[in-house]
This record gives C-alpha cells, sequence and structure tokens, in this order.
C-alpha cells in the first residue's frame, strides 16, 4: 500500500470543515487566508474517522513495527486512539499535571516499550517536545513522530528528530498592514479561541 496523495487528504480536511480558507486574524495579530480549527475533528467522528484510515495507512506504510501509540491530551487523544484501534496497538495518553508533561498513570505496559507518537497539529512541537521527555523517563524508545497537520510545511524537526505529517501546510501570515486579503475587502474572522499552545 501506497502512502495517500496530498489532494485526497486535503479534500478530506476540507470536508470536516477543520481547515478553512478566508481571511482569518490569527493569535499572533497577524492575517492569514487559511485557518485549522481542530476542534472540528473532534466534532465530527466519522470524518475524523476516514482522515485517521489515511494516518494509519502511511504509519503501517512507514513504521510498521511498535508496540504504543501515545498522544497528548486532550485534542489527538481521539486520533491516537482511532489510530490504535485500526492498526491493532495499544494506545496511552499523556496530560500536564502542574504544568509538567506526564504518562496517565495505570498504562502499565508502556514502561520500555517501542511507541509513536500521534499528535493533531505541528506548530511548533512544544508539546511533542514534552512528550519525547516524558516518554524517555519511562524508557520509551520513540520509533516515529506523526502529526495530521505540520504548519511549518513539512520543514520542523523536533529535538533532531523529522516529524512525519499527512498534511504539510505552509500558512502565509500577512502583517495588517500588508494584507492581501485586506485588499481585496475581504471581511476579517476572528475564529474560536484555541484551548492550549501548540
Ligand atoms: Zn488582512
Amino acid at each position: 500500500m501506497t502512502p495517500p496523495a496530498d489532494d485526497e487528504v486535503l479534500t478530506l480536511f476540507k470536508q470536516s470543515d477543520a481547515l478553512l480558507r478566508g481571511h482569518f486574524l490569527l493569535t499572533s495579530g497577524k492575517h492569514s487566508e487559511w485557518y485549522f480549527e481542530k476542534i472540528r475533528l473532534i466534532e465530527k467522528p466519522a470524518a475524523l474517522e476516514k482522515i485517521v484510515d489515511l494516518l494509519a495507512a502511511k504509519i503501517r506504510y512507514e513504521t510498521p513495527d511498535f508496540d504504543y501509540v501515545v498522544s497528548p491530551a486532550y485534542g489527538a487523544i481521539a486520533i491516537g486512539f482511532l489510530a490504535a484501534l485500526k492498526l491493532g496497538k495499544r494506545f496511552a495518553f499523556t496530560q500536564r499535571a502542574e504544568e509538567k508533561m506526564t504518562v496517565r498513570p495505570g498504562f502499565a505496559g508502556l514502561d520500555g516499550s517501542r511507541a509513536i507518537i500521534v499528535e493533531d497539529i505541528l506548530t511548533t512541537g512544544g508539546s511533542i517536545q514534552e512528550v519525547l521527555a516524558c516518554l524517555k523517563e519511562r524508557r520509551v524508545e520513540v520509533a516515529d513522530i506523526y502529526v495530521l497537520v505540520d504548519r511549518t510545511g513539512g520543514t520542523a524537526q523536533v529535538e533532531g528528530r523529522a516529524v512525519r505529517s499527512l498534511l504539510a501546510l505552509k500558512v502565509e501570515a500577512f502583517d495588517p498592514g500588508n494584507c492581501p486579503l485586506c485588499r481585496q475587502g475581504l471581511p476579517l474572522i476572528k475564529p474560536g479561541a484555541s484551548d492550549k499552545k501548540t
């Protein structure tokens, strides 16, 4: 099986209403033509399942040998869980306890295993870095890192490791004074605030 073609992925994201095209005010204050509303992925499980089908096919092809899928709470849990289900692997998640990323207690088989990390969106890689650190403490060998959407356009690395993505999107951000969308007179949309920094 070969990895899915980019346009197939793009179509599915658009169908899920998670990938929006318009004229958006980013939290940075800049303007952008594209906005990724990740909560929409969770809101529409049937659409998410189709996307995770493609992710699972990619993982099966690129990284067949591992024991666990590990995802950070909360946004990526549904994605990692579905991927693990489709791949016949185990699943665990990490969460912040008193600011520190930790593995949720009770995942007894995780220590010393071989895992992949599955995250929803890569922007700066901060969450993935934290997951890597806490898995290292549990002697987990990280075979690969996957994200649904890489907003850096596919160039990002986390701690020197490549991040594999289903969709690599280079989102151009414009200064308000120099925005082609403003010049076209498109109304500016302020999307709902994200629940965490990624
Ligand atoms: Zn603008």
